[in-house]
C-alpha cells in the first residue's frame, strides 16, 4: 500500500471480493445477490464499486435515489438497478435510464402509472414494498386488493418483486419481532402471487438477514454494509474485511507550553507541556465535531493519537506527545486494523454513518 502523502480514501478491491465471495458462501446457489451501492457505495464510489461487483457476477443493485441510479448507467451498470425511494418529481428520469422503482404507497404507484402509461410503457418492472414493522416506507397487508386493482387495470407495469425490510435483523434479542416480520411477509406475498398470473421475486434481508435468517433468503437478498467490509457483530466482523482506508499526513508538529489554548475557542487548554499534530482533515472531510476533544483518535505508526480540541473545518490537532513521529508522516483514521466501527463507537454511533460520511473532496484511490 503506497504511503499517503495527502488526505485519501483507499478502497481494496481484494477485500471486496472476499466480501462478496463470503456472504455468496451464506446464500443457496439459485439466491439471487442485489449489491446495495446508494450513499457513493457507502462512501467508497459506486462506480467503481458496482463495475467490479457487475464482473463478480452480481444479480441486481440497488441505490436510494434516482440520480445515484443515473450515475450507475452512465458508469456503464448494464444490470437491473432498483431504486428504493424514488421521488415522483424525477419518475421520467428513471424510465429513461432503465431503472426500476420501489413503489411503496398508493400516491406513488398511480403517479408511476400516469407516467409509464404517458411514456408508452409495457410491462415496465417495478417492485412493490410492504411495510412488516419496520414502519418507515411500504404498503399495508390491507392493501393488496388495492395493489392488485390498480395493476390489472394497465399493461405499462409489471411486479417482477415483492419486498420488505427488516427492522432490528441485527439484534438478537429482537428475534421474535424478527421472525414476526418474515412470518408476515410469507402472508403478504402470497396472498398478493395468488391474484398474479406470474410469480414476482421475494427479497427481504438485508446483510444481518443474510447472515441471521437463512430462512428469510426467499429469492434474493440486499446486501450492503457487509460488502464494505461490517457485520454487525464481532463474530461477523471477523469474516469480513473493511474495503476503505482512511488515511491522511501530518502537516505541523506543535510543542504546546503549559497554559496555552490549541483551537478554535480555546477549546483545550494544556495544564503541561504536550506536542500535537495537525492533520488536512477536517468536520468538512467527514470527521464531525463530536468526535473533537479528546473522544476521537487516529494512529500513527501504531499508536493512538487522541483528537485534541475542537475538529475544524479542514483540519484537526491530535495529541503525539507519546508517538515518535514527523512532519510528513502518514496517519491512519480508520482502516482494517483501527476500523471504522471501533472510531464510530466513540461517539456512540455507527460504521454506516461514518464511511458515508467521508466527502467527496476526498480523493478515492483504487487498488485492484
Ligand atoms: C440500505 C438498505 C439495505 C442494505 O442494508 P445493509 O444493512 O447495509 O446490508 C437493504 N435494503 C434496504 C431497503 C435498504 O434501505
Amino acid at each position: 500500500m503506497p504511503e499517503a502523502r495527502e488526505t485519501v480514501l483507499e478502497i481494496d478491491f481484494k477485500a471486496l471480493k472476499h466480501n462478496f465471495e463470503y456472504l455468496k458462501s451464506e446464500l443457496l446457489n439459485n439466491t439471487r445477490f442485489l449489491a446495495v451501492v446508494k450513499a457513493f457505495g457507502y462512501g467508497s464510489d459506486s462506480c467503481e464499486i458496482a463495475n467490479y461487483l457487475q464482473k463478480l457476477g452480481t444479480d441486481y443493485f440497488a441505490v436510494a435515489y434516482i440520480n445515484e441510479g443515473v450515475a450507475l448507467r452512465k458508469a456503464g451498470i448494464i444490470k437491473p438497478i432498483l431504486v428504493l425511494h424514488p421521488q415522483a418529481v424525477n419518475l421520467k428520469t428513471l424510465i429513461a435510464y432503465s431503472l426500476e422503482p420501489s413503489l411503496y404507497n398508493a400516491k406513488i404507484l398511480k403517479e408511476f402509472i400516469t407516467i409509464a402509461s404517458a411514456e408508452k410503457q409495457n410491462n415496465y418492472p417495478i417492485h412493490i414494498k410492504f411495510n412488516t414493522g419496520l414502519n418507515r416506507l411500504g404498503f399495508r397487508e390491507n392493501e393488496i386488493d388495492y395493489i392488485t386493482s390498480e395493476v390489472e387495470k394497465t399493461d405499462a407495469i409489471k411486479i417482477v418483486s415483492i419486498f420488505s425490510h427488516l427492522a432490528a435483523s441485527e439484534d438478537l434479542n429482537e428475534k421474535e419481532f424478527t421472525l414476526n416480520q418474515i412470518a408476515n411477509f410469507n402472508t403478504i406475498s402470497k396472498n398478493l402471487i395468488d391474484k398474479l398470473t406470474y410469480q414476482p421475486l421475494l427479497h427481504m434481508c438485508n446483510t444481518s438477514g443474510i447472515l441471521n435468517y437463512p430462512e428469510a433468503h426467499f429469492d434474493m437478498v440486499r446486501a450492503g454494509i457487509g460488502l464494505y467490509g461490517f457485520g454487525n457483530s464481532e463474530k461477523e466482523n471477523k469474516n469480513l474485511i473493511p474495503i476503505a482506508t482512511l488515511k491522511t499526513v501530518i502537516s505541523q508538529i506543535h510543542n504546546i507550553e503549559k497554559g496555552e489554548s490549541v483551537g478554535y475557542n480555546r477549546a483545550f487548554k494544556s495544564n503541561s507541556f504536550l506536542k500535537t499534530a495537525t492533520l488536512p482533515i477536517g468536520h468538512a472531510d467527514g470527521i464531525g465535531r463530536q468526535y473533537g476533544n479528546g473522544k476521537g483518535f487516529v494512529t500513527i505508526r501504531g499508536q493512538q493519537a487522541p483528537i485534541v480540541g475542537n475538529v475544524c473545518m479542514d483540519m484537526i490537532m491530535v495529541n503525539v506527545s507519546n508517538v515518535d513521529c514527523k512532519e510528513g508522516d502518514e496517519v491512519i483514521i480508520f482502516g482494517k486494523d483501527i476500523t471504522a466501527e471501533q472510531l464510530a463507537d466513540t461517539t456512540n454511533t455507527i460504521p454506516y454513518e461514518l464511511i458515508t460520511s467521508v466527502s467527496q473532496r476526498v480523493k478515492r484511490i483504487f487498488l485492484k
